[in-house]
């Protein structure tokens, strides 16, 4: 490969995911959007009723999913996110938010509690990796 032709940027270069399941974990969770709701809808087969009865917290207009024994209710210790393909797009997003290229101390509460962030890395050197890959990819998630 030509020395002129930069590599693209990589998730992986930032970021690997330890499964430790932090972000899962909590009384509440990340709203689900429309889009959210019906992705998670298909990805598990069942009628939208069913997943609003067994899965969803609904309050008014904000969606959420119910909680169990202090994490997500589709958190399993063994498996990880149980309804990967159809998490919600705040899920598929995280620890990468954008808000680190513009807020280190955001950056660094994100590292502090993301064992899967590369700690190798500087912050400037974090941000300039992470808008590559938000300027290279329609979306970014892992
Ligand atoms: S906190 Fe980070 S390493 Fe742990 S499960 Fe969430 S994304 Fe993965
Ligand atoms: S949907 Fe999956 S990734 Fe999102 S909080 Fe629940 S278990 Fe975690």
């Amino acid at each position: 490969m030509s020395e002129s032709i930069k590599e693209k940027a990589k998730i992986s270069d930032l970021f690997e995911c330890q499964k430790c399941g932090h972000c899962c974990h909590g009384e509440t969770t990340v709203s689900l959007d429309a889009d959210d709701q019906q992705r998670m809808i298909l990805s598990l087969g069942m009628y939208e009723e069913e997943v609003r009865e067994k899965y969803w917290r609904v309050n008014g207009s904000v969606v959420q999913m119910k909680t169990k024994d202090g994490h997500c209710i589709f958190y399993n210790k063994n498996i990880g996110c149980m309804v990967h393909t159809g998490r919600p797009w705040r899920c598929c997003q995280w620890p990468l938010h954008p808000s680190i290229l513009t807020d280190e101390i955001n950056f660094e509460t994100i590292r502090n509690s993301c064992p899967g962030i590369n700690k190798n890395l500087k912050y400037e050197e974090f941000r300039s990796i992470l808008q590559r890959i938000i300027d290279e990819q329609e979306e970014y998630t892992y």
